[in-house]
């Protein structure tokens, strides 16, 4: 018998601030809801702008004042290291609070969350060997060299659908690059963000570098945004809330990062390696409950290959299975809240009313309880249709034809989005063709997912602006300074002389 996910409680959840946990300035606090049983698991405290004050207050006076950005990068360095390797050691339990907490299955957040310390160590090793200058000789003039400095207070905004990863993905470059931090995590996923900030501290690390406000994105979220002393916002979310965020960094001019919405296709050519696409196409869509960012929600099946596709297609769908997040075999579990289930539920009633064809099947009694979709491909559908064209963020799969090269990427570009790509056939030149004209950031080629974390990430059109991820985070997290020193007598006009 399998653990189960039914009434559990965990401790209440304090802010983080100048390395303390307190309660909030108002005394307010929110309730934090198990998706399997929408039971209550605990209490946050809710920061609000005075909580965000004062943790910008404590990370201003640590980046001004503290030895962080001052110490030895070696120093520095062991700090994000011991990061790394206490979080390794609780691994197993970061990977059930996430589970607990969103619903992800517990074999997918394993996964995730084995990966978070990679992030810390991936980004040390970085700034250790490519955080790195140039240098510009001016004849015998002028040697200009550039350095990096960091930028300052980092407000960091993240979501709840990967919450672990996604966090330790901006924090590690932020401390690493010599940075403090403000994170605002999301207010559905507060546990494994708390769980950061307990590690953080047992890493011993100068107060006030690293702080934690949770709290509501207009309240808490805002108040970081527009507070003066940060200089940056990296921001992961919907497209909708990154536009907002743009508009309110505005007026303290702040640099800003978007890691936004997306509705990526998958194109399926009659050459392709049927099986292998089949399970990618299902892996994309279903995994992460259907809330990942880069899920290939939109396939598009050459005319050959389609009622043969979608037949194994329907099969498949009926045999995701579907269950308690605890429950190491579940492949889809329940979506992070009631609020999102009743937007993705909405979306399968809007299809139908556009004229398409649903295809799902019954959520089990014992699992009535939970915010559970199941596994759904939506068929004749065209593209212009809501359902194709606007992000549902959950396990549901539209499904689309074309009849050659020039069309499919036509229908693929024909969407406000551009995050990700997946192109599936066995004519190479075809395959980098294809993925070079597609409009998104991150394109795979005869492949699902998979990171190298090296690499850009992040998306075109409105799925974001800026990238993160190997040096290109550097970029973001630094500023450049130009140091111009003469080397020779260089003339110096002589007014009033
Ligand atoms: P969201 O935009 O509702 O919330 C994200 C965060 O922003 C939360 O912490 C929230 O409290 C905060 N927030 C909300 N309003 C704010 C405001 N006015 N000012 C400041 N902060 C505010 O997104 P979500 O529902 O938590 O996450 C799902 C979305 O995230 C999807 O659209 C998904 O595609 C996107 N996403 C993108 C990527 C990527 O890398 N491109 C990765 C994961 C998720």
């Amino acid at each position: 018998m399998a653990t189960t996910l039914q009434h559990i409680t965990q401790p209440d959840i304090s802010l983080y601030i100048n390395g303390e946990f307190v309660q909030s300035e108002a005394g307010e606090t929110f309730e934090n809801f198990n998706p399997f049983t929408n039971e209550k698991i605990n209490v946050v405290q809710e920061g609000r702008k005075e909580d965000i004050d004062k943790a910008v207050a404590a990370a201003r006076e640590a980046f001004d004042n503290g030895p962080w950005r001052t110490m030895k990068l070696k120093e520095r360095m062991a700090y994000i290291y011991k990061i790394a390797d206490l979080i390794d050691e609780e691994v197993e339990n970061i990977a059930y609070l996430e589970s607990l907490d969103t619903g992800l299955p517990i074999k997918q957040t394993r996964n995730m969350v084995s990966r978070a310390s990679e992030n810390f160590r991936f980004y040390a090793r970085m700034v250790e060997s490519r955080l790195v200058g140039d240098a510009y000789q001016v004849d015998d003039q002028f040697i200009n060299y550039t350095i990096n400095v960091p930028a300052g207070v980092a407000g960091l905004i993240t979501p709840w659908n990967a919450p672990f990863m996604l966090e330790t993905w901006k924090v590690a470059p932020a401390l690493a690059t010599g940075n403090t931090v403000v994170l605002k995590p999301a207010e559905f996923s507060p546990l494994s963000a708390n769980l950061l900030a307990q590690v953080i501290d047992k890493a011993d690390l100068p107060k006030g570098v690293f702080n934690v406000v949770h709290g509501y994105g207009e309240t808490a979220g805002d108040a970081l945004v527009k507070h003066p002393d940060v200089q940056l916002i990296s921001f992961t979310g919907e497209t909708t809330t990154g536009s907002t965020i743009i508009k309110n960094a505005a007026d303290t001019l702040k640099e800003t990062s978007m890691e936004l919405g997306g509705k990526s296709p998958i194109i399926v050519f009659d050459d392709a390696n049927f099986d292998r696409a089949l399970d990618a196409c299902i892996w994309g869509i279903f995994s992460f409950n259907g809330e990942r960012c880069t899920a290939n929600s939109r396939l598009f099946l050459q005319e050959g290959i389609k009622d043969r596709f979608i037949e194994a297609l329907k099969k498949r769908v009926q045999n995701v299975k579907i269950g308690d997040p605890l429950d190491k075999t579940t492949e889809v579990g329940p979506l992070i809240h009631t609020e999102h289930y009743n937007k993705v539920v909405s979306y399968l009633q809007i299809a139908k009313d556009e004229g398409a064809e649903v295809i799902t099947r019954e959520i089990p009694d014992e699992f009535k309880r939970g915010n559970f979709v199941a596994p759904t491909m939506i068929i004749n559908v065209e593209n212009s249709m809501r359902v194709a064209q606007e992000e549902i963020f959950g396990p549901v799969l539209t499904v689309m034809t074309f009849k050659d090269e020039a069309e499919a990427i036509k229908l693929a570009n024909d969407i406000d989005y551009g995050l990700a790509g997946y192109v599936w056939t066995n004519d190479m030149k075809r395959g980098h063709r294809v993925a070079h004209q597609i409009e998104a950031g991150m394109l795979w080629v005869n492949a699902q997912n998979v990171r190298d974390l090296r690499t850009p990430f992040g998306g075109s059109k409105s799925s974001g602006i800026g990238r993160e991820g190997g040096h290109y985070g550097f970029d973001f997290y630094t500023e450049k300074r130009i140091i111009h020193v003469a080397i020779g007598e260089n003339p110096i006009p002589q007014f009033g002389k």
